[in-house]
């Protein structure tokens, strides 16, 4: 038995914002950040995982990460492990903390770092990586992790049960294929809003060569600029390459449907978060006044039951899950198993810092064990801040290759956490 020493926290801000790097409609300026957690045993290992912040929303999410504390610090870790659902179910149960929510905002993604942390100190114990860790759990373990609960009018145990037991049979065929040629991916990097068009042009140049699947526009802060935009990436990128839009949460539900009419001869590959995250309703009116283009959502979903409804609303056809915005490994297994009981494929997001070192593992897991395919499934990736993890994700011709050091990959090197601990100021301007 091992028994838990610490829950240390760091405040981990990268001057992003300088260089505009990540700028998009509702987010001009952004600090690629990690409220970053470290669960220590005493038997000398330890557990790494993050929230990802966009900047000062680190000095509240770092205070909500220490707040669980009293949780774990003092408690042998073997029996945590041994029963990921239970100490899921504990976490979220905590009443005091549950009244902030409940299950959703900065406490429930505090909840999902430490969660993070068991999984990435499991994976390691069990000298796998994540994805391989859960892809080898039976679906009888892997019902355990999920909280059903507010889901069973839409998905019950036995839905997930038989979606887990159908893909059985080709798991290890799929693993093969995924350790072969790896997970389709695409970029955002051409398509950040305070780019020019220059660079623009020649990113989406780049992507092409590189070959990735598609590539993302940020749009919704001007619509002459958007049409302009999008114009050159399809003179780049010719009439038939993917190009999908973003408009993180610019707009209400009907300039959603206008603006989007207004460049659909440009054919958008779908359109990412037209309004408020948490308006199920008006993504399904957007849906039905912008069809046959696609909506996509879920970066800003904060738990299962937002993507449950946006599922029965019909309102998305491609659902984004993220590995750091609801409570961990544990609500995302439901986050898929939802959309494999409604058959809509899940394309993650990622970037920021570390998302796509973190949210590869699900998407793995899920070809081999949930949905049992990468039909029109890929993997968000921006090119930014991959060098300061200890195993960054491995890209090649436009697919992420299956990573296989023990853990669940949101490790930061040591060096990169104390240069860029937050000390006030950008210290690296
Ligand atoms: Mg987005």
């Amino acid at each position: 038995m091992s028994r838990i020493v610490a829950l240390d926290t760091a405040d981990i801000r990268f001057p992003t914002s300088l260089s505009l790097d990540g700028s998009d409609a509702m987010n001009p300026d952004p600090d690629y950040s990690a409220a970053y957690a470290i669960i220590r045993t005493d038997a000398g290992d330890a557990g790494h995982a993050f929230v990802f912040t966009i900047g000062r929303g680190n000095d509240v999410q770092v205070a909500a990460i220490d707040a669980l504390a009293g949780h774990l610090v003092g408690r042998e870790l073997e029996p945590l492990l041994d029963d990921m659902g239970g100490t899921f179910r504990e976490l979220i149960g905590d009443s005091q903390l549950r009244w902030l929510g409940p299950e959703k905002g900065v406490m429930h993604m505090a909840i999902g770092a430490v969660i993070n942390t068991l999984w990435d100190i499991k994976a390691k114990r069990a000298g796998l990586p994540l994805w391989q860790l859960l892809a080898g759990m039976t679906p009888e373990e892997i019902v355990d992790l999920v909280d059903f609960r507010y889901l069973t009018n839409a998905l019950t145990r036995q839905d997930a049960l038989e979606i887990l037991r159908s893909a059985h049979n080709g798991r290890a065929e799929r693993e093969q294929q995924l350790l072969a040629t790896g997970y389709p991916g695409y970029t955002t990097s051409p398509g950040w809003l305070g780019y020019s068009d220059e660079k623009l042009e020649r990113l989406a140049r780049e992507a092409m060569a590189e070959g990735f699947t598609q590539i993302k526009l940020k749009v919704g802060a001007d619509l002459d600029d958007d049409i302009r935009r999008f114009r050159k990436a399809r003179e780049v990128c010719g009439p038939d390459f993917p190009i999908a839009i973003d408009a993180n949460q610019r707009w209400e539900v009907s300039e959603a449907i206008e603006w989007v009419r207004a460049l659909a001869e440009f054919r958008p590959a779908w359109v990412e978060e037209p309004t408020s995250p948490d308006d199920v309703l008006g993504h399904a009116e957007i849906a039905r006044g912008i069809a046959p283009i696609r909506v996509a959502t879920g970066e800003h979903a904060q738990n299962r039951m937002i993507f449950k409804q946006l599922l029965q609303a019909h309102a998305i056809e491609v659902m984004q899950i993220d590995a750091v915005r609801v409570a961990g490994v544990n609500e995302n297994i439901a986050n898929l198993l939802l959309a494999a009981k409604f058959g809509v494929p899940v394309c993650p997001h990622a970037g920021g810092v570390g998302l796509c070192e973190a949210v590869q593992h699900l998407s793995m897991f899920d070809f081999v064990a949930v949905s049992g395919s990468r039909e029109g499934r890929m993997i968000e990736y921006v090119d930014h801040l991959h060098e300061h993890f200890v195993t960054p994700t491995v890209i090649r011709g436009g697919s992420y290759m299956t990573p296989s050091t023990p853990g669940n990959g949101m490790e930061m090197k040591a060096g990169s956490i104390a240069d860029y601990t937050w000390k006030g100021q950008h210290v690296f301007a």
